[in-house]
């Protein structure tokens, strides 16, 4: 069978979790979504009414097919940590089992094993929390067996992978870049590190990073200066250009491809090259 990704952290088509699922696709992987509970309903309904159409276009013509959507809050690892409020809350109401816990196990009884999994969450405009990074731990260490089952990697010898979101405000100064969302970045590399070693060892799982330039996705507007960040980087970056989710998106299905097999444990820059200079000129 073709490869199998779960991509955590889709709820339209402008974000880079959309583009990585697309590029995917392209390359044969069955999709299935992770969608932040609130944005469900209309996300399921957009994709049924045909909104997203024009943007499921892959390259050979085909649209790019989402063989599943499940709900999903990653800020809960399992349901014993929602608060009642949150059970009550009528967003939530209609939905069950979406903590990471519940939604790995539902993944497991719908399809047995994923061989990808993408990380591409973000606090949205509703949520002004910053969530922690037990996401991709959750899944791979403690969901172990549910993801990645030894029968996934005796017949695929290059063993799973699995792709998330970084930023540079990570390790410089992003000014306006901040209520933790930075400190969340450097842990979100600093456990790409740890994963990689423990996930290799045990499951030869491969774990990366994208640092990815500006994009103009829901959660970037809700943070209010990526339109600046976008022209710094156009007037600034080696390469003057805009920068396109589709160019992340085929960074990540390489990074989850067998051509990146000697690659883990790594942070790499899909920014146009503005990592790389020391003054904007
Ligand atoms: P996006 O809004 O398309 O994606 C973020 C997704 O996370 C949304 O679908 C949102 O509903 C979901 N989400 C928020 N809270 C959640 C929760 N508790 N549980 C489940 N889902 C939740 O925005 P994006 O910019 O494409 O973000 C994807 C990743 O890319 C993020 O990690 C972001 O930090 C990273 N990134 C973005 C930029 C940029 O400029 N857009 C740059 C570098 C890195």
């Amino acid at each position: 069978r073709g490869k199998r990704a779960f991509i955590a952290g889709i709820a339209d088509d402008n974000g880079y979790g959309w583009a990585i699922a697309k590029s995917l696709a392209a390359a044969g992987a069955e999709i299935l979504v992770g969608t932040w509970v609130p944005a469900l309903n209309i996300f399921e309904t957009s994709l049924r009414r045909g909104k997203f159409d024009e943007s499921r276009v892959l390259p050979d013509g085909s649209l790019m097919n989402i063989t599943k959507v499940y709900p999903l809050d990653a800020v809960y690892d399992s349901l014993a940590e929602v608060p009642e409020d949150v059970k009550a809350n009528k967003r939530y109401a209609g939905a069950s089992n979406w903590t990471v816990q519940e939604v790995a196990e539902s993944v497991k009884h719908d399809f047995g094993s994923i061989d990808i999994l993408v990380h591409s969450l973000a606090n949205g405009p509703e949520a002004s929390f910053c969530f922690d990074y037990s996401f991709l731990s959750c899944f791979y260490l403690h969901r172990q067996v549910v993801v990645m089952p030894k029968r996934t990697i005796t017949c695929n010898i290059a063993g799973g992978a699995s792709v998330s979101l970084s930023y540079i405000a990570s390790e410089r100064i992003i000014p306006g870049y901040g209520g933790g969302m930075s400190s969340a970045k450097a842990a979100l590399e600093s456990d790409t590190k740890v994963l990689a070693f423990e996930a290799g060892r045990r499951h030869k799982i491969r774990v990366n990073t994208i640092s990815a330039g500006p994009l103009r996705s829901r959660a970037a507007k809700a943070i209010g200066f990526i339109d600046m960040m976008i022209d710094y980087s156009l007037a600034n970056a080696p390469l003057q250009k805009e920068l396109l989710a589709d160019e992340v998106g085929n960074a990540a299905a390489f990074l989850v491809s067998p051509l990146a097999s000697a690659i883990t444990g790594t942070i790499i820059y899909v920014d146009n090259g503005l990592h790389a200079m020391g003054v904007g000129v």
